[in-house]
């Protein structure tokens, strides 16, 4: 498979080159495949529904091939993919797509992995070793630790502002050893992030050691995203009769979303012939996408901070690939957009819970109040021409392809569930009333030591401390 750039049709790389570089330099657009691959009919049409690990090996194969022999690739997904992704009913027409069973307990997992398996296979002939350096703000340092922990040939250094992340966040951050480790800044996210940049254009350093990223924008972590996808939607087109007796029901996958990752990952599953009927972009307060679709005007802007956090972008440099791969006007068929505040957040956990018993995390949150609304009315309210005014949380005026089938009960939901609701339980118990039991790879990270290594905000010591402690 041959890969080009948002910004650039004519660029031809390999997966190799398009995952070491994370983005291509000379034009700064993001790689996406030249064209998307299709899936085998024997594979789509196969029920009962096959295990999510051959999935992922059928799908890693269409991406890889020409540069990973099929045994490699066999052992890098059973490497990246030791868990589980239940598709669990909450009700008769939503499914829950639990993505919180790696490590870190959140969807982020699943990119981080494959990234750190490809980069780790396509560096294993190089004899330097190669440094990752990431400056997190919670979720996505955590996820590239963990998934780099223990890998061959590859460091990680991630520097994070210290006393502003959540303390569950600074542990998981705090108590990597060996090949990961964690800088504690004194200073803010932006801080952390200056601090990197200015490591990536330092040319003395980048002589003497082989500097990397771990970006959110590499293809390895957006193609293994569509996986699950393409499960879920096979589980539930095989047990639907069955769950609910809806014949052939149209399929909407419900995406929590900030950077637009997950989201476009649906979308590549969708153009690969996954039976998706169409898709639910849910956004907190940070509704640049929600405002895209109602106004056809993308305006990007500063995030503001929710309980959502980890969705809380206001420039979603996803954004640039969805518009490589459909006009406007596509999008506006495929995506139903919806909005809601901490409010609609803390009333989705609690109207989830109540309705269905499940205890949903805050980002989910934001998912369950969008479907819960398209389906309690706000899109029989849209079609009837009582649109809701784009200022107030609710659902963008857009009318999807694929709305008729809510109206008439043919849709089935899958909310994709991006974090275990333990990582946020205070929030969780102020909806309703209790904390959420934690899991045992949560609990035993709280009795393990700070390794931490405190870091001023100070380029030259940042940049001696590499020095002296990469080798
Ligand atoms: C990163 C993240 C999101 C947002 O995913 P995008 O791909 O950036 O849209 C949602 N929920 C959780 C828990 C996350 O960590």
């Amino acid at each position: 498979m041959e890969y080009t750039d948002t910004r650039d049709n004519a660029v031809r790389v390999n997966l190799k080159d398009a995952v070491l570089s994370g983005m291509n330099p000379a034009t700064g657009g993001l790689y996406i495949p030249v064209r998307i691959p299709k899936l085998s009919p024997a594979l789509l049409e196969r029920c009962s529904a096959p295990s999510f690990r051959d999935i992922a090996f059928e799908i890693a194969k269409l991406y890889c091939s020409d540069v990973i022999p099929d045994t490699d690739l066999q052992a890098i997904i059973a490497d990246c993919y030791p868990f589980n992704t239940p598709v669990v009913p909450v009700d008769p027409v939503t499914y829950v797509l639990e993505l919180f069973h790696g490590p870190t307990c959140a969807f982020k997992d699943f990119g981080a992995r494959f990234m750190a398996r490809l980069m780790a296979y396509f560096n294993r002939s190089e004899k330097e070793p190669l440094h990752i350096l990431v400056a997190t703000s919670g979720d996505t340092g955590s996820a590239v630790g963990s998934a780099f922990s223990g890998v061959d040939g590859i460091g990680v250094t991630i520097l994070y502002p210290k006393g502003k992340i959540s303390p569950l966040q600074e542990k998981q951050l705090s108590t990597f050893t060996g090949n990961v480790r964690a800088l504690a800044v004194e200073g803010t996210f932006d801080d952390c992030q200056r601090l990197v940049k200015t490591a990536f254009t330092d040319k003395k350093l980048r002589k003497t050691f082989r500097l990397s990223s771990a970006n959110s924008i590499n293809i390895a972590r957006l193609l293994p995203q569509s996986f699950y996808y393409v499960y879920a939607v096979l589980s539930v087109k095989c047990r639907s009769l069955h769950d609910n007796k809806i014949e052939n029901p149209a399929i909407i996958a419900v995406v929590p979303s900030g950077n637009f990752g997950n989201l476009t990952s649906g979308l590549i599953a969708k153009e690969m012939g996954a039976p998706i009927a169409g898709f639910v972009a849910a956004t907190n307060s940070n509704k640049t996408v929600p405002d895209w679709i109602a106004s056809g005007r993308y305006e990007p802007r500063r995030s503001v901070p929710t309980l959502s956090n980890a969705m809380d972008v206001g420039a979603p440099s996803n954004h640039e690939r969805i518009t490589a791969m459909y006009t406007d006007d596509e999008v506006k068929k495929i995506l139903a957009a919806y909005w809601t505040d901490d409010n609609g957040t803390l009333e989705g956990i609690k109207c989830c819970h109540e309705r269905t018993g499940y205890i949903i995390d805050p980002h989910g949150a934001v998912g369950w109040q969008a479907w819960y609304d398209i389906r309690k009315g706000a899109m029989l309210k849209l079609m009837s021409g009582f649109p809701n005014k784009t200022e107030n949380p609710g659902l963008t005026p857009n009318i999807p392809s694929w709305a008729q089938n809510v109206l008439d009960n043919k849709a089935v939901g899958i909310l994709l569930e991006t974090a275990h609701p333990a990582k946020f339980g205070e929030t969780v118990k102020s909806a309703i009333g209790r904390e959420p039991p934690m899991p045992d790879r949560l609990e035993k990270l709280l009795h393990l030591p700070d390794n931490s290594v405190p870091m001023k905000n100070d380029y030259r010591e940042f940049s001696q401390w590499l020095k002296k402690n990469l080798q």
